[in-house]
């Protein structure tokens, strides 16, 4: 057998398998076969008793962890991290108070985006995501959600997925796209919902999936945004023509998306700030992950998710950053897991699923990433710290010190 990575000398390592996530150590050992799978997890006198002198006969591909904490390459499971102007300005008034709906009555919110993203070219904003997208990879982040969403028509639309496919070639991290056409309407169909349900239903995404640009559809079901039916509609169509979906639902009001959503087998349903009662039994019933953003609660002066409640019923919670120029202009996925350990009252065990397995469950990428076992693609994290609930209790610090995907280091 050959290999593409043999880790060893770790203290301990979250596989995030399910009955018991943390493997502790002295001297454990990771071994990736020369495809970049996992071969094997476990102490490295085990290894040795399948690989004997493998220390001289595989020196070449052996690295030494320094006897520190490994994770599953992290899973940021929403991200509006494709757009074309930061919004500082707006900032500045919410931090005076205002709010997200004052802040878009004054033209500003969503439609800000997306009239700087009609007039940048496609190579500014890849230049300007990648930059972003350096900075989550830096702190561990091997898997991304990347929604477009600051188009609202479809040329812009398309030019943002094909920024997301830009760098699906410029990056060796997994990036999974999903198109957002559905985020606000449009001011020249402000009056004529219907007209621009129609152009995202007829031409966007039959569009889109000619070009194979995008793996889910998703909707901002919300009060000024697109009701219950018009979600219902939107999602209809995607399902029919082949993407998976999911849903920013329940984040100012519960208008029923999330029930709507859950029953329609999607992949997640995502904020929840506001969910009821009965979307968190439709959510754990269909098994369709809850996507938390407690960056956004912080940034945005939101309540936070009920967390705890939704995995005591048996939802599977991830936590994502949610990254984007007006709500939540942070891509620290750690920070997440920090404030489910803190604000959500989730363990540091939940919290830390939810930036690995269980964001990979959001975006259906659990059976290759977003654990440490067998047969996954060795997508690995050392972060500098023995013990694996370090780094997100001395938090807000980026503890990265080398990334791994495939078995190959990118970073550190
Ligand atoms: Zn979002």
């Amino acid at each position: 057998m050959n290999y593409s990575l043999i880790l060893q000398n770790i203290s301990e390592i979250f596989i995030a398998e399910d009955l018991s996530p943390v493997l502790k150590g002295p001297h454990l050992l990771i071994a990736a076969d020369e495809n970049g799978k996992i071969s094997f997890v476990g102490k490295s006198e085990d290894f040795r008793k399948t690989e004997p002198g493998f220390e001289t006969k595989f020196k070449d591909v052996i690295v030494d962890a320094g006897n520190k904490a490994v994770f599953p390459g992290l899973v940021d499971s929403h991200t509006h991290l494709v757009f074309a102007a930061t919004r500082e300005d707006e900032f500045a008034m919410k931090s005076r108070g205002a709010t997200y709906e004052e802040i878009a009555a004054a033209g500003g919110g969503i439609i800000n985006s997306t009239v700087k993203t009609k007039k940048a070219s496609l190579e500014e904003i890849v230049e300007q995501a990648s930059k972003r997208l350096s900075q989550l990879v830096s702190y561990g982040v091997t898997t991304v959600e990347i929604k477009s969403g600051y188009g609202l028509d479809t040329e812009s639309e398309l030019k943002l997925l094909t920024a997301i496919a830009e760098l699906k070639k410029r990056f060796p991290v997994e990036i999974v796209p999903t198109f957002l056409g559905a985020h606000a309407y449009p001011p020249e169909f402000k009056n004529d919902h219907e007209g621009y349900i129609n152009l995202i239903n007829n031409e966007m995404l039959p569009e889109i999936k000619a070009r194979n640009l995008a793996e889910f559809a998703d909707v901002f079901c919300e009060e000024g945004y697109f009701s219950l039916k018009e979600t219902e509609k939107l999602m209809l169509r995607a399902k029919e023509l082949g993407f998976g979906l999911k849903l920013h639902a329940d984040e100012f009001h519960s208008l029923g998306g999330t029930e709507l959503a859950a029953e329609m087998g999607a992949a997640s349903v995502d904020h929840l700030e506001a969910i009821s009662d009965l979307g968190i039994k439709k959510l754990a019933e269909n098994g369709v992950v809850a996507g938390v953003l407690p960056i956004t609660s912080v940034f945005s002066r939101l309540p936070f998710a009920p967390a705890r409640k939704m995995a005591e019923n048996g939802v599977t919670v991830a936590l994502a950053t949610d990254m984007n120029p007006g709500s939540c202009m942070c891509g620290f996925l750690p920070l997440a897991a920090s404030l489910g350990a803190t604000q959500l009252k989730l363990s540091v065990e939940e919290s830390l699923k939810g930036i690995t397995i269980n964001g990979a469950k959001s975006l259906k990428r659990d059976k290759t990433k977003g654990s440490i076992e067998v047969g996954k693609d060795a997508d690995i994290v050392i972060m500098d710290s023995s013990s694996v609930a370090y780094p997100i209790y001395h938090f807000a610090h980026n503890h990265c010190e080398k990334v791994f995907v495939k078995g190959r280091r990118i970073v550190g």
